[in-house]
């Protein structure tokens, strides 16, 4: 077990199908055969939520606990909130020093998200350098696999060319090449056709009760040109019949023949799907139920994740410190 595998997501709400699909399910196979270190980013939330802040601690404890009820086991993984090890933020300012401004003003996660997110102002310092900060978050585990949707490639991308920069500085191979690792879904939409996100108010949550999955459920959008049920419908453009292909396979090829055949409306479909939604997320909801009745032990296990955590973040800052101003 050699390798390293790395990932994060920010404590900023409850997580959803999109994290669940995107990300998390890849995580939880991958500790099979990796060292993984998952790290709850606050810093990161911190850089949307500076206005909210004091809301973080409850969503890091939710995190830990949606992760675990996910399948991410604390005995084999690194569980850890990323302020408590404060080498990240160490790292972060050394590779700010030889990160080209140019190459965070082009990054297009950054415009997207300036473009789409009118609800805080996210014209700061920090935004800007959201991905130096990832870049560190990764490079202090020496981590060469990185499980992460497909939004956050450009990020990884930048990750990649700032430790080439570094080896390249210092004379040092000190950080290792890492490589995305994505999942079959790599972007999942939400119900409204956007790519499904906390922010968006778009999300079906992993946490729902079953009557929001129901609602949201009816509310998706599908194909705008079937308005009537005897109009045949084009199940490849409806994000339902995407849905039904990851929650109820079973299902997708009956649910392509409603469509095209004009045998079913959309709103039937979409009840159906709810109902499989709910069974698909059953099993976890039963495991958060139980997490949920001890929080204390939620805050163990991430205290003795940082623990395990700042060991190898402290070993690889002093071969930080010593590739740049020398011994
Ligand atoms: P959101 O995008 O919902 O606002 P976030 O951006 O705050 O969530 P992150 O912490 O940035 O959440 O993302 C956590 C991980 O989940 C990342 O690897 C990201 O790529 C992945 N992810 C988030 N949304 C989706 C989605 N809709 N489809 C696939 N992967 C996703
Ligand atoms: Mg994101």
């Amino acid at each position: 077990m050699s390798k390293t595998v790395f990932s994060g997501m920010r404590p900023t709400g409850k997580l959803h199908l999109g994290h669940w699909l995107g990300a998390l399910q890849n995580w939880v196979n991958l500790q099979k055969d990796y060292q993984c270190v998952f790290a709850i980013a606050d810093w990161h939330a911190l850089m949307g939520e500076y206005e909210n802040s004091r809301r973080l601690n409850e969503y890091i404890v939710d995190m830990a606990i949606d992760w675990i009820a996910c399948g991410i086991d604390p005995d084999k993984s690194i569980l850890y909130v990323q302020s408590s090890v404060p080498e990240h933020l160490e790292l972060q300012m050394v590779l700010s020093c030889l990160t080209p401004l140019g190459w965070l003003e082009r990054n297009p996660t950054y415009k997207e998200q300036l473009r789409e997110i009118s609800s805080r102002d996210l014209q700061t310092y920090a935004f800007l350098g959201y991905p130096v900060l990832q870049a560190a978050d990764i490079l202090l585990y020496k981590a060469t696999a990185v499980p992460i949707g497909e939004d956050q490639l450009p990020h990884l991308e930048l990750c990649r060319e700032i430790a080439r920069r570094f080896n390249f500085f210092y004379k040092k191979e000190l950080f290792p090449d890492c490589n995305p690792i994505l999942t079959q879904t790599p972007r999942l939409l939400g119900i409204d056709r956007r790519k499904m996100s906390k922010s968006y108010d778009n999300a079906i949550n992993l946490s729902d009760s079953e009557s929001d999955i129901v609602k949201k459920s009816t509310k998706m959008i599908t194909d705008p040109q079937r308005i009537r049920i005897s109009d045949p419908g084009r199940p490849e453009y409806c994000n339902v019949y995407s849905y039904y292909q990851v929650f109820a396979p079973d299902l997708a090829p009956d649910v392509y023949d409603w469509c095209t055949g004009s045998k079913k409306g959309c709103i039937e479909c979409k009840s159906i799907l709810g109902q499989r939604i709910i069974k698909y997320l059953a099993p976890m909801r039963a495991k958060r139920n139980e997490l949920e009745k001890d929080k204390d032990r939620i805050r163990d296990i991430l205290n003795e994740g940082a623990k395990k955590a700042k060991s190898i973040a402290h070993k690889t800052m002093i071969e930080v410190r010593e590739a740049v101003f020398g011994p």
